[in-house]
């Protein structure tokens, strides 16, 4: 039997999966596609059912629905099951129809991901080595409210033992808002410039979109930085304290000893 299984070259795997995924993409449905201009009806309805069991009410032709996970979504929903670890979207409860804290998140954090591994590098010694560890966008509980919020962060732990953890996070309650986190400290919380423009019904040209998420990205970046050298300042305040004779003798007379 072992025998089998080995000589099954794995790649079939993959390309059946992706044969699946193309299927789907063109399967032809029966419903008015709900894509504005477009009078298709072949469509299938978006497969999203969120935590309060309310089905997404669009249906989508081959040319305008989105395949993720060989099942069919709208584009809104895609963005959502798109950022969170595969198997979440089977196991966790899924965030309100119009909930996009979750997306935001995991955009972001993929905006910003190469900068922030650079910044947290930094913080390494050059003779010291370090684990790098990414945390997917993953559901969270803030409060004593346990208020749902979707985070992804970034772990940096060295062999000193050091850990630095920095992480952006969205809640359900203020799905526009993205919080700035190292450690356990809040850094910044800031509200994107295209949602922004988009509550006020505002539109801006292509180059200032482009300028106001670099500057966005950027304002994120100082935050984390910001935190960071705090988190170092505070390391040095304390082996510096800890070398101190009046410490010592603290230490030595600590009755817990
Ligand atoms: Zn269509
Ligand atoms: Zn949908």
């Amino acid at each position: 039997m072992p025998l089998f299984r080995r000589s099954k070259p794995a790649p079939v795997v993959d390309t059946s999966a992706e044969d699946r995924a193309a299927e789907l993409a063109a399967r032809q449905g029966t419903l008015p596609c709900s894509e504005s201009g477009c009078g298709a009806t072949t469509g299938i309805a978006c497969d999203y059912v969120d935590r309060r069991d309310r089905a997404c009410r669009t249906a989508w032709c081959p040319a305008h629905r989105m395949v993720v996970d060989e099942r069919i979504f709208c584009r809104r929903h895609a963005g959502v099951v798109s950022s969170l670890p595969a198997d979440a979207a089977q196991s966790i409860p899924l965030p309100d129809l119009e909930n996009r804290a979750p997306s935001l998140v995991g955009w972001v954090a993929r905006q910003i991901d190469a900068d922030v591994w650079r910044l947290m590098l930094r913080e390494l010694d050059a003779a010291t080595g370090g684990q790098l560890i990414a945390d997917p966008v993953a559901l969270v509980f803030i409060g004593v409210e346990r208020h749902r919020a979707w985070e992804r962060a970034w772990k940096l732990v060295t062999h000193a033992g050091e850990k630095h953890r920095v992480s952006i996070l969205v809640t359900e309650s203020r799905d526009a808002e993205v919080e700035v986190k190292v450690g356990s400290n809040v850094l910044d919380r800031v509200v994107p410039p295209w949602i922004q423009h988009r509550r006020d019904g505002e539109s801006v040209s292509a180059e200032q979109d482009v300028e106001e998420r670099k500057l966005f990205n950027h304002r994120l970046l100082e935050a984390i930085q910001r935190g960071l050298t705090r988190e170092r300042e505070i390391a040095d305040t304390m082996s510096r304290a800890a070398g101190t004779p009046v410490l010592r003798v603290a230490e030595e007379t600590d009755p817990g000893r």
